[in-house]
């Protein structure tokens, strides 16, 4: 399974990354994670990196080219992955789908969070990251909006898109996603969660709309 999760930071997508890489077992490549983790050990990677994280800029691509060149051809990713906050733009996109050719793969989905702007406020302030003081997110929206969105518009275009509501609880979003694979030849242990079908079927006439 090879998904792409793009969303602003608080969206939910790191946490459905994180749950599906579990009951998948296929690594979640979460750009941002990787680079704050290169920055706080100091790695040739993190000290290039660490101006424009701190600032919420994206960092250089030919720095995130090298990266997932390198996550994507290990053995690890052999069986699939989920890339968390990658592509943050349009080259990176184009950089995904050229490398994707040569190794002769593609991926299934790419899902777009949505999340209303007041309760993404909510959950900023509970987060407390370093990043997650109000000038920084509101320069991590602008940058998303700008550099970002057009990849949302590239994938749609594909007729690979597909948005979800993230304004509901983890397990119900968790579900969707799951259900989303329900054609493909996947084995995914699902526990039938009564409530949610409703909500989720709702939700897809919404967002069908
Ligand atoms: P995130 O955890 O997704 O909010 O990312 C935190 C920071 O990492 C961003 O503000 C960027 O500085 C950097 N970053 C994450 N993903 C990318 C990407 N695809 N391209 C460039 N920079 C990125």
């Amino acid at each position: 399974m090879r998904l792409i999760l793009l969303g602003v930071p608080g969206s939910g997508k790191g946490t459905q990354g994180a749950i599906l890489s579990s009951q998948w077992q296929i690594p979640h490549i979460s750009t941002g994670e990787i680079l704050r983790q290169a920055i706080a050990n100091q790695t040739a990677l993190g000290l290039k990196a660490k101006a424009y994280v701190e600032k919420s800029e994206l960092v250089p691509d030919y720095l995130i080219f090298d990266l997932i060149r390198q996550r994507l051809t290990a053995p690890s990713t052999q069986r699939g992955w989920i890339l968390d906050g990658f592509p943050g733009n349009l080259s990176q996109a184009q950089f995904l789908d050229q490398l994707l050719a040569t190794l002769g793969q593609s991926y299934n989905r790419v899902f777009s969070f949505y999340v209303p702007t007041d309760v993404l406020v909510q959950r900023w302030r509970q987060r407390g990251r370093s990043d997650d003081h109000p000038e920084l997110i509101c320069k991590r929206i602008e940058v998303y909006q700008e550099q970002t969105a057009p990849v949302i518009q590239h994938y749609r275009q594909q007729g690979c898109l597909t948005v979800i509501n993230g304004d509901r609880p983890v397990e119900i979003v968790t579900h969707f996603l799951q259900t989303s694979f329900s054609d493909l030849s996947l084995t995914i242990q699902q526990k039938t969660v009564n409530t949610s079908e409703r909500l989720i079927n709702k939700e897809r006439q919404i967002l069908s709309d």
